[in-house]
């Protein structure tokens, strides 16, 4: 695996692929990779001749300056699982690579999408991914772009960013890897002790609460239900919403033949964990 820390480096190594007809994936992720990142390399391998994959905690997209002072980084452990995986080509940049100074601050138009869940918890959370993943999209050129579903309403934003900047990137959605008792995989899932660790599993165990009784109580007594089962094992919860899975509105009555999800975001103690589920 090349690993490189300048836009020019990873652009010419993608036009390079693309030279020998090699259509280029892009994974970018903050590091501290476990599985959940892993299986979109191996996705982007599987349909690409050539996968680049990123690592940068992007400052500008913490609300929370706690929160990246202790984002985890295992450099070394992810490098050699990067290797493993089969990558080609791991983009390591700086800041101030990625940020150099007199950078101008870039606004999307994300509408409702920013002002509600994570965009209405985290303000300016999702101007900052943009930010990111367009000049990311612009240093690497990729055919096809690989998310995880983990970030539904992420997944929305950044498609909905490659809309207006008109990339010619094609985004691919990959499901929610989990440990083996439920909960999702995250970077953020190291910051939690023992306990801590085993009380977490009430956010996937509410998300199933909520898939399995859908449609046999109003969306309203679901969330009243699951909040109870977040609270009594030590969550804070910021939201829980069951939403339609185009527009992310808040579904208020049951309806078979609309697509639903639903969200939660809540703390442990002062770790933030996100998880969703598709209902039907
Ligand atoms: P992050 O490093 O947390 O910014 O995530 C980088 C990419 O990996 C994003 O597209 C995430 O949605 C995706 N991702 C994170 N956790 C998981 C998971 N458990 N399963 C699948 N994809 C994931």
């Amino acid at each position: 695996m090349i690993i490189v820390k300048t836009k020019n480096e990873v652009l010419a190594l993608s036009r390079q692929a693309r030279n020998i007809r090699k259509s280029v994936g892009f994974v970018p992720t903050m590091g501290a990779l476990h599985y959940g990142h892993i299986s979109l390399i191996e996705a982007s391998k599987k349909s690409n001749g050539f996968t680049i994959c990123s690592i940068f905690v992007n400052p500008t997209q913490f609300n929370n300056p706690d929160d990246f002072a202790k984002y985890p980084i295992t450099i070394e452990k992810d490098i050699n699982m990067l290797e493993a995986a089969g990558c080609d080509v791991l983009f390591f940049p700086t800041v101030n690579e990625m940020y150099p100074s007199g950078d101008e601050v870039a606004f999307y138009e994300l509408g409702y999408l920013d002002t509600i869940l994570e965009g209405k918890f985290r303000p300016g959370h999702y101007q900052g991914v943009c930010r990111i993943v367009d000049k990311l999209l612009l240093a690497t050129e990729p055919d096809n772009l690989y998310l995880g579903q983990k970030d539904f309403q992420q997944c929305m934003v950044i498609k909905k960013m490659i809309e207006i900047k008109q990339h010619k990137t094609k985004v691919v959605i990959c499901e929610t890897i989990r440990e083996q008792d439920g909960l999702a995989m995250s970077s953020r899932n190291m910051r939690l002790n023992e306990q801590e660790r085993s009380l977490s599993l009430a956010i996937s165990q509410a998300l199933l609460h909520i898939k399995l009784a859908y449609g046999a109580q109003s969306p309203e007594a679901l969330i009243a239900s699951a909040n109870d089962l977040l609270e009594q094992n030590g969550f804070k919860t910021d939201y829980i919403s069951i939403s339609d899975a185009n527009t992310l509105e808040p579904i208020t009555s049951w309806n078979k033949d609309q697509k639903a999800v639903a969200l939660i975001a809540a703390f442990m103690n002062d770790v933030r964990l996100i998880d969703n589920m598709i209902l039907n």
